[in-house]
């Protein structure tokens, strides 16, 4: 079996859709299950719509409507000669559910959960109808697929009740000889019952997440994430033009690459896959032939791959200052204890030695909730002089260098391609696998592209030299040039 998930510009708009389907069916013999994402900027606007009812802002009936007349259209497009009288009966479900939260003011995470899920929805009806109208059976399971815990707007997945869930679902599909098209992004909360279904997301871009656990649920051998991009990239392409796309990269490269601010996947996605062993795949909707990005076990085959740089921006530092720090008992773990009981992500601890004063990397959104914690939490140490006051600094990144063997000349290289942009990490720490300096925001792009330069465009002359396919012939690379070449590379 393998699980097909395509994201929001796959299914932007009819056309794509179509496309989508035409995907879809190629695999038919591989027993193919399809989880789609909301079409482009349909999350965002339906996030938007919540905010408006919910504060009672009447501007929401004109978006509600042209939401709705975003996938009549689209509809149309697909194909004007198709019934979607189910369509039109779940788009009244929408409307209903919008006026609930403007006629209660129902501002809480659980409404807006329940408002965000009609993308996702609304997208499998349209994808199932593509599906009919190109002459297959598509199965429409527009509920949830995934049974989660009622964290809402970030839920965390029930594994052994979503295995329940989704076996119902393919089954019900199988009868009919269909296949199955399901939601991504959006779960069934645990507390639920018969007659009360309560709604949960697992989070922005929680798509591909969604996808690798119903690979998981369903058993699966393989899933292939559909995006609008040819594979993972040594770099990010609109930073680096010499960026190329790695043909096959471990498990544990793509997960912290995707921990570390690289877009294509979702960070969640990859340990679920890993954990099965399941063939994970980036490929792109609009180049279906081009193979795209294997993910797989660590093997002497991804040890010898080149490294991946990638950035994660919006980030800041906090911590205390003051000339008593080093008296404070347990002073690292009472800030990290005090942060991540607001609910930020501790994305790195700026704390280069012990004894030197600790700083914390987290979201720059996430700062002043932080700065609170931290000096309620340091209230007496503050008063009593230990501490003056908390710091914050603002505007960072990460760059982080990825690969499964870095090696000390790696690292070296780096730091001299660092040193020799004139930059100064706030901060690095490096493992085996994984390198990362905390720099300014303002010298990411240049820190990024040196790295690729110094260290990756190396590795990937050396990989071409020693014959290694992909690099060899030049054309695994982003653009057109890649399709010439397909009959000489792997098909799907
Ligand atoms: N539609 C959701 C979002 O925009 C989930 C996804 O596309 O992955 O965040
Ligand atoms: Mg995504």
């Amino acid at each position: 079996m393998l699980v097909m998930k395509f994201g929001g510009t796959s299914v932007g708009d009819g056309p794509r859709i179509k496309n989508v389907a035409g995907i879809v069916l190629r695999q038919r013999e591989r027993q193919p299950v399809v989880v789609t994402s909301a079409m482009t900027g349909v999350t965002d606007a339906l996030l938007r719509l919540h905010s408006l009812a919910s504060t009672g802002d009447e501007a929401f009936r004109e978006q509600l409507e042209a939401l709705c007349q975003r996938h009549r259209d689209t509809a149309q497009m697909i194909d004007a000669a198709t019934d979607w009288s189910y369509l039109e009966d779940r788009l009244q479900d929408l409307q209903s559910d919008v006026l609930r939260v403007f006629d209660t003011q129902d501002g809480s995470l659980r409404a807006r959960d329940c408002i965000a899920s009609w993308g996702e929805k609304l997208a499998v009806i349209l994808v199932t109808g593509a599906i009919d109208s190109a002459g297959g059976k598509g199965g429409c399971w527009d509920g949830p697929m995934i049974v989660t815990d009622s964290h809402f707007g970030e839920a965390t997945p029930r594994p052994t009740k979503t295995r329940e869930l989704a076996k119902n679902a393919l089954a019900e599909a199988t009868a009919n000889d269909a296949i199955l098209v399901s939601p991504g992004f959006i779960g069934l909360a645990e507390a639920s019952d018969d007659q009360h279904e309560i709604i949960t997301t697992l989070g922005r871009g929680g798509s591909d997440y969604s996808a690798t656990l119903i690979a998981v649920a369903l058993e699966a051998d393989a899933c292939w994430i559909y995006t609008d991009v040819d594979g993972v990239f040594t770099a990010d392409p609109r930073i680096v033009r010499k960026a190329r796309v790695l043909p096959l990269i471990s498990y544990e490269t793509a997960g912290r690459l995707a921990m570390c601010g690289a877009k294509v996947l979702h960070p969640r996605s990859v340990s679920p896959a890993k954990r099965r062993g399941i063939e994970l795949r980036v490929c792109n909707t609009f180049k279906p032939d081009f193979p795209g990005t294997l993910i797989a076990r660590a093997s002497a085959e991804t040890h010898g791959c080149p490294q991946v740089v990638a950035g994660r921006r919006k980030l800041c530092a906090v911590g205390l200052q003051g000339a008593g720090l080093a008296e404070i008992p347990n002073l690292f773990g009472r800030l990290c204890r005090a942060i991540a009981d607001t609910g930020s992500e501790l994305v790195l601890a700026a704390h280069p030695v012990p004894g030197h004063d600790p700083q914390i990397v987290i979201e720059e959104g996430q700062a002043t909730v932080a700065v609170e914690a931290i000096a309620k939490e340091f209230a007496t140490e503050i008063t009593n002089g230990q501490a003056s006051n908390t710091a914050v600094t603002e505007h960072l990144a990460i760059c982080t260098l990825v690969g499964d063997d870095l090696g000390r000349l790696i690292v070296e290289q780096s730091q001299r391609a660092l040193a020799s942009e004139h930059v100064t990490p706030l901060a690095q720490s490096a493992a085996a696998d994984a390198l990362v300096f905390v720099v300014p925001e303002a010298a990411l792009d240049q820190v990024i592209r040196r790295i690729h330069q110094d260290v990756i465009e190396p590795a990937l002359r050396e990989a071409a030299q020693r014959g290694v396919r992909p690099y060899s012939n030049g054309q695994w690379a982003a653009g057109g040039k890649a399709q010439r070449r397909r009959s000489t590379l792997p098909q799907h």
